[in-house]
């Protein structure tokens, strides 16, 4: 049985406002740049389409796709990268668009994949840290909101695929 929403931990206005001054500070930063987002599938689609929306620099949009939770609330040893990177990302300014980082296996992973491709810049945006749980030192230079140690879903995070849809973040009721 799919579990219930507990209560909203992030309002959908919150998350807009937030989107917005994020969407600023890249733009700003990445003015005349050759900016690529590259977008974890699939929780950091919804974040990427609201984000591309308050650029005000022109971006390309990559995307990879890693499994690290399967269907489970915890985070497993074994990362696998479902959709592969092409080498578009070389000589560019990578801007990883990342829905959380919790224990920070996934992001060190990633940027070691990415790094291989030789990009002008690397640096990480992420809309949730859940530092509590960080096992890996990982550097997020954009994040959206810091949360408490707890399985959240909503704005395209899920729980065993369901709850991408909320317009806003909740915590799941696991008792
Ligand atoms: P990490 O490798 O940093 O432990 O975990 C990163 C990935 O785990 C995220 O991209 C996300 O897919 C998943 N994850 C971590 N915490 C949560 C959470 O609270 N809710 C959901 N739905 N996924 C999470």
């Amino acid at each position: 049985m799919t579990p219930s929403i507990q209560s909203i931990l992030i309002s959908e206005s919150q998350l807009q406002g937030r989107v917005r001054e994020l969407g600023r500070q890249i733009s700003e930063d990445y003015k005349d740049r050759d900016l690529v987002l590259l977008c974890v599938l699939k929780g950091a689609v919804v974040f990427l389409a609201d984000l591309i929306r308050v650029l005000s620099i022109p971006v390309r949009c990559e995307f990879i796709q890693l499994n690290s939770y399967g269907n489970k609330t915890e985070p497993s040893h074994e990362i696998r990268v479902i959709q592969r990177l092409n080498d578009s990302l070389c000589q560019s300014d990578v801007l990883i668009v990342e829905d959380i980082v919790d224990t920070g296996g996934t992001l060190s992973f990633l940027m070691t994949q990415v790094k291989a491709l030789k990009p002008a810049t690397l640096k990480v945006c992420s809309l949730l840290d859940k530092p509590a749980r960080r096992r890996k030192d990982t550097v997020i230079d954009y994040v959206g909101f810091e949360i408490p140690d707890t399985f959240v879903v909503g704005y395209g995070l899920d729980y065993a695929q369901k709850y991408r849809n909320l317009p806003y973040i909740a915590i799941l009721d696991l008792a």
